[in-house]
């Protein structure tokens, strides 16, 4: 039997000698998992519990559609997690033991406009700037100067990354001491339309940054965004995108391998209902299905904001309060996952090849007016479809010869009309695949068979994604660093119930393959008085 007896006393576990493990882990989602890894690493027990059948959260490769195919339910991008020590010295040796793998194409983001021009992003400088001269020589001067703040920049925002963020008015202050920190701090304040203003002239040079921006779910209009253009930047030229071999839940393979090879467990089908506290302390988690898993030090847990106070007894009003309002993004993410036939045939031309292809109109009015319908609740009139076609790069994922797709919209989470998700997204996937036919030849002939994820299912498939918001909670400005998700809950820990922390693309740095569960992981380390890898 998994799991110690049921307790008599609903929420109190008296003896922790009787502990499941050291350490307890709601959530097997890669930063779980990342948390999990170090500290099992470091010689703890740890026990991961997890409520789907399988485990990675947003970090999974399945066979959603026909056998043989096999697709990145969500995240297929890895770009943030290469600066993490994790990787970038593989501190676990997930590529060195556990047999992680990835390739960096040469072109990690490409737009796509509707008259068939294109604009790459290459990780090569020049190749970039020749890319932007065909549009504007003017602009292919600026991006020199953006790219190189960005990688003068980089070290600093790559030093923030994967620690726990420093206090706001600590990080103010310090930034307020030099010339350059006063610069960072007011590009901080720009949104991204305003400082892209700034560096570029041309439409199109301005709508392919501008959607990199909604990325992170945001209009290129929302205040406080325009760093977000350095970091990408920063890291596309110094680490390009990986594209897992094998697909995006290798990562989570091989972490559960890290685990194992640790004594640690990893299980599916359990779903956590409350987090058990014991005079003001984490001591296990207690399972819908009556189980309760004690942890001896520490319990780690994916918690949203929205059920923290419903999950985790004795919390202070105030601080439930806070975390229930945290701001969810208006613009959800529809996914479309299909299996074709044979590779995509762009009519731009076979140049297409890049990791993340967005599919843009002419005009960046009609992106930024885009935006502007889903900050109404309405459906944009523009769809924004950006995807992935990552057989480009990694054949091993499909039958030989043959092809797969996974293509991203952004849509409200309630439809205005009051129909459900359930209802109405495959006739919203199939208007997608109408609008790629404007960029794609073959298209829908092509497609074998495709999956769609309504903002509605990727809620269901992990709590994290609560309301279709990939990202947890909205990337506004109130809602980053240690005020992420709450100025009470930035340090990934809650006040008043020790040894708990908090992992999550709600918490810092955000929504993404980071591996940001290193900085739960440093926490716990730090009360346990663990040595850190
Ligand atoms: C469609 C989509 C596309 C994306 N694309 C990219 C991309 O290309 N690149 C990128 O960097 N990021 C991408 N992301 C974001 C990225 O996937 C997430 O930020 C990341 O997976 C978050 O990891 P996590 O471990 O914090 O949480 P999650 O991956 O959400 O994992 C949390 C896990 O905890 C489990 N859990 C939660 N509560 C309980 C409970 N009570 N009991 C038991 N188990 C529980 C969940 O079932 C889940 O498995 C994408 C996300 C989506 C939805």
């Amino acid at each position: 039997m998994l799991g110690c007896p049921r307790s008599s006393k609903p929420g109190i576990v008296g003896k922790l000698n009787m502990a499941s493990a050291d350490i307890v882990v709601i959530g097997s989602g890669h930063n779980g998992l990342v948390a999990a890894a170090y500290l099992a690493a470091a010689g703890k027990r740890v026990q991961v519990l997890e409520r789907n059948a399988w485990f990675g959260g947003g970090v999974v490769t399945r066979e959603l559609t026909v056998p043989g195919f096999r697709h990145d339910q969500h995240s297929m991008a890895h770009i943030f997690i290469h600066a993490n020590p994790l990787l970038a010295n593989d501190d676990l040796r997930l590529k060195s033991k556990y047999g992680l793998k990835y390739t960096f194409p040469e072109l990690p983001m490409m737009s796509v406009f509707e008259d068939g021009t294109t604009l790459g992003l290459y990780r090569d400088r020049e190749r970039t700037v020749a890319e932007i001269a065909k549009f504007s020589k003017k602009d292919a001067e600026s991006y020199r100067k953006l790219a190189d703040q960005a990688a003068a920049w980089l070290p600093m925002i790559v030093s923030t990354l994967y620690s726990p963020p420093m206090p706001q008015g600590a990080s103010a202050a310090m930034m307020d001491q030099s010339r350059e920190g006063r610069e960072i701090s007011r590009v901080m304040q720009m949104s991204t339309h305003d400082l892209l203003a700034r560096y570029f002239e041309h439409d199109k040079v301005r709508m392919h940054f501008g959607r990199v921006a909604g990325e992170n779910l945001v209009s290129p209009d929302e205040k406080a965004t325009g760093i977000g253009t350095f970091v990408f930047v920063g890291f596309l030229e110094a680490y390009g995108i990986g594209v897992p071999i094998g697909g995006s839940g290798k990562l989570t393979d091989a972490l559960i391998a890290c685990i194992k090879d640790h004594g640690g467990e990893v299980l599916s089908g359990i779903d956590i209902d409350r987090v058990i506290v014991n005079k003001g302390r984490a001591v296990g988690a207690h399972a819908k299905d009556g189980r309760d898993f004690t942890a001896k030090d520490a319990v780690i847990g994916a918690l949203h904001p929205h059920v923290l106070g419903r999950m985790v007894p004795g919390i202070d009003p105030a601080v439930v309060a806070d975390a229930e309002a945290t701001e969810v993004s208006p613009v959800a993410c529809i996914t479309v996952h299909a299996a074709l036939n044979g590779p995509l045939k762009f009519k731009a031309g076979d140049a297409v090849r890049a990791v993340m292809i967005e599919l843009l109109p002419n005009k960046y009015e009609t992106l930024r007016r885009s935006f502007d319908d889903m900050r109404y609740g309405g459906f944009s009139s523009y769809p924004l479809v950006g995807l992935g076609s990552l057989t480009m790069f990694d054949p091993s994922r499909v039958p030989a010869g043959k092809a797969t797709m996974h293509a991203w919209d952004y849509v409200p989470y309630s439809r205005n009309d009051g129909r459900s998700w359930d209802e109405t997204k495959r006739a919203y996937a199939d208007h997608m695949i109408k609008h790629m036919g404007k960029f794609i030849d073959g298209l829908p002939e092509n497609i074998i068979q495709y999956h769609c994820d309504s903002p509605v299912d990727m809620e269901r498939t992990s709590p994290s994604f609560k309301g279709g918001d990939l990202h947890g909670v909205a990337t506004t400005s109130y809602q980053l660093g240690s005020h992420r998700p709450t100025p009470d809950l930035g340090q990934m820990t809650v006040p008043g119930v020790e040894r708990l922390y908090l992992v999550g693309p709600f918490q810092h740095p955000g929504g993404g393959v980071f591996g940001a569960g290193r900085a739960a992981a440093l926490k716990a380390a730090e009360d346990l008085g663990l040595p850190f890898a």
